[in-house]
């Protein structure tokens, strides 16, 4: 019936982003979200320019640059020496002339707020929290899932949008969880005036070095500082104390630049998360229920897109079951031509990155920073291009 919501499973960037464009588009939607409350965990999180050709149809982009700040350059600098090899100008006149809008960071609670209070100011969305899915059944006609608490919900179709170890793509393709690579990474926020490490500040920053890297740059108008530590370890599988990964990050980063190891001594200790990939896979739907986000397509953040995807296809989606006219089946294949090469391209480009980070020591880490000195801005325009000029979307 197209009077029944479409359910929603997961109250990320992506399932907030596809129910304000649904409701847009005069659907209701109730979203059930796993969590206790709808929030996001509390780091930080960089955006190409491509996600504003979503948040301008969703008309939130004031809101979002109320909360976010654009960085003037992001630098990719040597490890080892603290040679700046790479230098990508995004707060320049040049950057905002080919893309039309920013690079930003945000802090992830403050943008999904922005998503959330959207959300929140429209009667056709319903949002229910401390809905952890636990079953569903496609009746044809129809969707039903069960939550952990015993209640039950129905809907014309349902969007999986439940992340990275997604139920449903499990039960719907079942491909297993997602491969661990033998990294680890941990996540701080640190209050600036604390931040001793002689290290740009207004910028975002990648460090990148011999199967390690770290990425950092400010938050919340330059009050708070981001650090992410990226790490090979033969322990990547294994809980360890307080103690036994500090002794860890110590020994991974060792010979780094002492810059670096000022930002490893800030970090906390307790979010230490094992790194997994995914392949690209096609289908994402079947009968009335489809994968969006990082359930679909879910990206190792050496591109900084996981979000940014989840965020088009958000948009997307709707679009596709805006004008499919009630036919669940068309929108979902309209969705998924629309999205898999792009989503899948960023998926094996960020695993390419991932290795050009990482190179060891050696000829092919020199040959690495020999060629990207060559990398001029026009040069990395280009290459940046297919992504940060966004997608087409229907509509
Ligand atoms: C260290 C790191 C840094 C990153 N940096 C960036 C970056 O700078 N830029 C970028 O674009 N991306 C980045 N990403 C990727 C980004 O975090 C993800 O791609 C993005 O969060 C995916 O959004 P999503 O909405 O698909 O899924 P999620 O954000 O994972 O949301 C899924 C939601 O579903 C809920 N849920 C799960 N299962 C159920 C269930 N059974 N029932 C109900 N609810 C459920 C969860 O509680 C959660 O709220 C990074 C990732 C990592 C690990």
């Amino acid at each position: 019936m197209a009077s029944d919501p479409i359910l929603i499973v997961g109250g990320g960037l992506g399932g907030l982003t596809a129910a304000l464009a649904l409701a847009r588009r005069g659907r209701t939607v109730r979203v059930l979200e796993g969590a206790a409350e709808f929030g996001a965990i509390g780091y930080g999180i960089q955006f190409g320019p491509n996600v504003f050709h979503v948040f301008d149809r969703l008309g939130i982009s004031e809101q979002v640059m109320a909360v976010a700040d654009a960085p003037p350059a992001v630098l990719m600098l040597d490890a080892l020496s603290g040679k700046e090899l790479v230098r990508i100008p995004t707060g320049g006149t040049s950057f905002r002339a080919r893309f039309k809008h920013p690079y930003i960071i945000v802090h992830r609670i403050d943008i999904h707020n922005v998503l959330l209070d959207a959300c929140r100011m429209s009667d056709a969305i319903e949002l229910v929290a401390d809905a952890m899915v636990t079953g569903f059944e496609d009746r044809g006609d129809g969707v039903a899932v069960a939550t952990a608490d015993g209640r039950t919900f129905s809907g014309a179709a349902l969007v999986a949008a439940d992340g990275v170890r997604s139920l449903f793509r499990d039960k719907l393709i079942g491909d297993g969880e997602p491969r661990p690579i033998g990294y680890v990474a941990l996540r701080t926020i640190v209050p600036i005036a604390e931040l001793k490490a002689d290290v740009p500040r207004d910028c975002v920053v990648l460090w990148s070095g011999p199967g390690l890297h770290i990425v950092h740059y400010p938050l919340r108008h330059g009050t708070e500082f981001n650090i992410v530590n990226v790490y090979r370890t033969a322990a990547h599988a294994e809980r360890l104390d307080g103690a036994g990964a500090r002794a860890e990050l110590d020994q991974a980063y060792r010979n780094t630049h002492p810059a670096m190891r000022e930002l490893v001594a800030m970090m906390d200790l307790r979010w230490r998360r094992s790194i997994g990939d995914r392949d690209p896979i096609r289908p994402w739907h079947k009968g009335r229920i489809v994968l969006l986000g990082d359930a679909a397509h879910a990206p190792l953040q050496s591109l900084a897109q996981g979000a940014g995807m989840a965020i088009e296809d958000g948009l997307c989606l709707a679009e596709s079951i805006h004008l499919s006219d009630g036919d669940f089946a068309a929108a979902f294949r309209q969705f998924q031509a629309a999205r898999l090469l792009r989503t899948a391209r960023v998926q094996l480009e960020s695993r390419s990155l991932w290795e050009f980070y990482h190179l060891d020591d050696g000829i092919a880490r020199d040959v690495r920073n020999a060629t990207v000195a060559q990398w001029d801005e026009a040069y990395l325009f280009n290459c940046l291009a297919w992504l940060y000029d966004g997608a087409p979307i229907p509509g």
